[in-house]
């Protein structure tokens, strides 16, 4: 296996892995991406953190086949936990995940003292960009990249953060569009938001067709299609 078999979204994650990075890559499933990277001696010393039985055994039968287990340790951990201090880990990916559950492990983690502040994070959330985000801004992390990209039929939002000395103000634009992408809105970011915008007023049209309707949840719908209208504009 070589850097040239990974997903194009896996591949993409792992361009922004720092020459020679201690890598943590939490939820590995396959440990593909720590593979693909010291095969291809980007890197090479990884944890490869999971906290399913199957995943992992998967992620050391991956490391085992590939004779990198001098260079890669899998290690059956929830989020964090899998880094040890002495691992002196300077990148962390979580790719694949929801955004509230990679917010949820970078939380859990920072209050264990799992994060040193030194990281690069490189984060790939599935959906919720905008909740990892606004945790990203309110611990002073930078977002430093963005990458916006569509695998069989699938649109991925690739962030990149690291720690700042100087408190982060992201607008609420910034914050649900990405500061990069908004500012670049190459045509797979349009696709996304168009799909999104569309997904908005199919939902808004059936609500209006409802007896009852949650409220606040059409004001809401109604913000976001507006916001997204003009990111389009
Ligand atoms: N990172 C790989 C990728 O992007 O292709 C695998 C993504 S897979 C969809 C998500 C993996 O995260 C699963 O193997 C799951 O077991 C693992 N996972 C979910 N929650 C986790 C947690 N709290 N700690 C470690 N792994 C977790």
């Amino acid at each position: 296996m070589n850097q040239q078999e990974l997903s194009k979204r896996l591949a993409t994650v792992g361009e922004f892995v720092p020459n020679g990075a201690r890598l943590a890559d939490i939820g590995s499933d396959h440990a593909y991406l720590p593979v693909a990277l010291v095969l291809a001696k980007k890197i090479d010393f990884s944890i490869a953190g999971e906290v399913v039985i199957g995943p992992f055994t998967s992620a050391v039968k991956q490391v085992k086949k590939n004779n990198l287990s001098q260079n890669i340790t899998v290690r059956l951990a929830s989020g964090l936990d899998a880094i040890e201090q002495d691992d002196d880990i300077t990148a962390i990916t979580i790719a694949g995940m929801g955004g509230t559950l990679i917010r949820d492990i970078l939380a859990q983690g920072q209050s264990k003292n799992k994060l040193s502040g030194k990281e690069r994070l490189i984060l790939q959330p599935n959906v919720g960009e905008k909740t990892l985000r606004s945790w990203l801004m309110a611990e002073s992390y930078e977002i430093i990249a963005e990458r916006i990209l569509e695998e069989n039929q699938k649109i991925y939002e690739i962030i990149v953060a690291e720690k700042s000395p100087n408190t982060m103000t992201y607008t609420n634009e910034q914050l649900m569009f990405g500061p990069f992408l908004s500012k670049e809105k190459n045509p797979t970011f349009k696709k996304k938001w168009q799909r999104e915008l569309n997904q908005r007023n199919h939902v808004l049209q059936q609500l209006s067709l409802a007896e009852t309707v949650p409220s606040g949840k059409i004001e809401q719908l109604e913000t976001e299609r507006k916001l997204i209208e003009e990111m389009l504009a």
